[in-house]
């Protein structure tokens, strides 16, 4: 609690054995204590929840999740996944809840699972890392999840992953040796999920399924900032008519994972308001306690506050 506002934090990452073990080095190293911590949905986890007052976390799969599985055993392994994710979220019920993960080299096979992880497991949505097998998922072949999305009310959390290797070489080479965050963290991850969540919207799947919810962490991956300079020139002459302020500000809602700034909080209170704004650490990538820090911080009313640190939360997630 803070000041008797539950936290509710959204974007908290652990490693399933089995999935993390199929994709061993996918995503580079881990240092012994990050390992720990993600191989933990236990005790260690919710000490240090309990030591800044994080009463709920959100569990994903960590990058690149189910999103790099090869295509033969991506159905069968997801399930498992997010059945184990379940048990673990059913031993702390009030400290866990899970977002799924989906087998999405199968659209259809993941549409289904996201209707079961949600309808028999309790899930509260999904997540969904980077690109499928180099593809962006607004392409019309996903758009069977996000149909199911939309009618189970749950959203989709679009999370980065290593970029693609094409990328890699002609964004970052020769950089990414001496500062292999710039791939990453750093830029690279927010280059990608930022030009997936514009492909989505330049799709049109926004006026097909007016009610289907994207959540972006980071921030909104920068789109707030750009928001107006993005909608501006997409309505420049030779444009097809195109909302794209409508469908980001009403659609999406955004997260504080791993980007604790006070600046980056007022752009997205200014243009997206504070309804799609929600709290969260990126744990154990990033700690919970300069998150909660920079929350002590903030100047906003305690409306603001509540609907920032769990109000939105448990009206998007209905937890
Ligand atoms: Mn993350």
């Amino acid at each position: 609690m803070f000041r008797n506002i539950p936290v509710i934090a959204l974007e908290e990452h652990y490693w399933d054995k089995e999935l993390a073990t199929e994709l061993a080095g996918a995503e580079g190293i881990r240092g012994d204590s990050l390992l720990k911590r993600l191989y933990d949905i236990g005790e260690l986890r919710l000490q240090e929840m309990d030591e800044v007052g994080i009463d709920v976390q959100v569990l994903s799969h960590g990058a690149p999740s189910a999103q790099k599985l090869r295509p033969e055993i991506a159905v069968d392994m997801t399930r498992r996944v997010n059945d184990r994710l379940a048990e673990a979220c059913a031993r702390h019920p009030t400290r866990f809840a899970g977002f799924a993960c989906l087998p999405t080299a199968h659209p259809e096979a993941a549409a289904r699972e996201l209707e079961r992880a949600v309808k028999q497991l309790g899930m509260k949505g999904a997540m969904i890392h980077g690109l499928t097998n180099g593809v962006f998922h607004d392409d019309q072949k996903f758009w069977c999840i996000y149909e199911t999305a939309e009618k189970l009310d749950v959203p989709v959390y679009f999370h980065p992953a290593w970029p693609h290797p094409d990328v890699e070489k002609a964004y970052y080479e020769p950089y990414g040796k001496d500062f292999p965050q710039v791939v990453r963290a750093a830029w690279g991850y927010t280059v990608e999920t930022a030009t997936q969540a514009i492909r989505l919207i330049l799709s049109r799947l926004f006026e097909k399924h007016p009610n289907f919810k994207v959540i972006l962490g980071h921030f909104g991956e920068t789109l707030p900032y750009q928001l107006w300079r993005i909608d501006q020139a997409l309505r420049r002459p030779g444009h097809d008519i195109m909302d794209f302020r409508g469908h980001f500000t009403r659609n999406f809602h955004v997260t504080t994972s791993g980007h604790f700034s006070t600046p980056a909080l007022v752009a997205s209170m200014m243009e997206m308001g504070m309804d799609h704004i929600m709290f969260s650490v990126d744990w154990p990538f990033v700690s919970n306690k300069p998150g909660m820090k920079w929350v002590e911080t903030l100047q906003i009313s305690n409306e603001d506050m509540t609907k920032f640190l769990s109000g939105n939360a448990k009206k998007i997630l209905k937890l």
